[in-house]
């Protein structure tokens, strides 16, 4: 499978298919001349895979400079240990950001997949009440907004690219309705996720949506939006 170009300077690099089997999708996203972020890292078992994608890009890794963990899943965060020895800074959202440094492997998830979660530091740490967080990059901006609920610091990436006039969101697994206490899920805060994101939509005009598994396009994200209010969550 190629990568995926999911909107100008904006690929899918890494996934099921394209990096290793149990690898959530990662995104790479170029938003100045030379400067990228990546939303995502997959489990680290197909890292070689991922790295090349980024390579047959052209992109050297000294020019992605935030890498966006969505939340603390194993298939999400898996990698960051490795990623977080480049120049990138790493956020992610408490207590994720917590159980990522510590690699706790329940809240991971990486117990399930009998494998280890290795433990990465954090450079950007969201404290647990705050909703929104942005950063400056250029003429473009990125907010990261707390979206809990599958894990409690799950976390979406609202990307604009102002000369287009176009946003793109990216939800990780916070559309995903599978929750778990090993990873503090709150069904109540799940369905105020789902709700808060489809304001979203119609107030921010956001023309894509990408989950951990799939990328949406105009009409189709909100009839996504429409068939996740209507599932009842399943707890595992
Ligand atoms: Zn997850």
């Amino acid at each position: 499978m190629p990568i995926t170009t999911i909107y100008k300077n904006v690929y899918r690099v890494g996934g099921r298919d394209l990096s290793f089997i149990y690898d959530s999708n990662v995104y790479l996203l170029r938003l100045n001349k030379n400067d990228y972020i990546l939303v995502d890292v997959g489990t680290g078992q197909g890292l070689m895979n991922l790295i090349s994608n980024i390579f047959e890009l052209g992109v050297s890794l000294h020019s992605i400079r935030y890498i966006i963990l969505t939340h603390a899943h194993y298939h999400a965060s898996g990698s960051a240990w490795w990623f977080s020895k480049t120049q990138a800074l790493t956020v992610a959202h408490e207590p994720d950001a917590s159980f990522i440094r510590i690699g706790d492997p329940r809240y991971t998830g990486a117990e399930n997949l009998k494998t280890k979660f290795i433990p990465a530091p954090i450079s950007i740490n969201i404290r647990e009440n705050v909703d929104e967080y942005e950063i400056n990059i250029g003429e473009n901006s990125i907010v990261i907004l707390h979206t809990p609920g599958h894990t409690r610091g799950s976390i979406s990436v609202l990307v604009t690219y102002k000369q287009d006039d176009l946003s793109i969101l990216f939800v990780g697994d916070s559309l995903t309705a599978i929750l778990s206490k090993r990873w503090l899920s709150n069904e109540v805060e799940f369905k105020e996720t789902v709700a808060k994101i489809q304001r979203l939509v119609k107030e921010e005009n956001i023309e894509i949506l990408c989950t951990s598994i799939e990328c949406f396009k105009g009409n189709r994200v909100r009839e996504y939006l429409k068939q996740v209010s209507a599932e009842n969550p399943v707890w595992v």
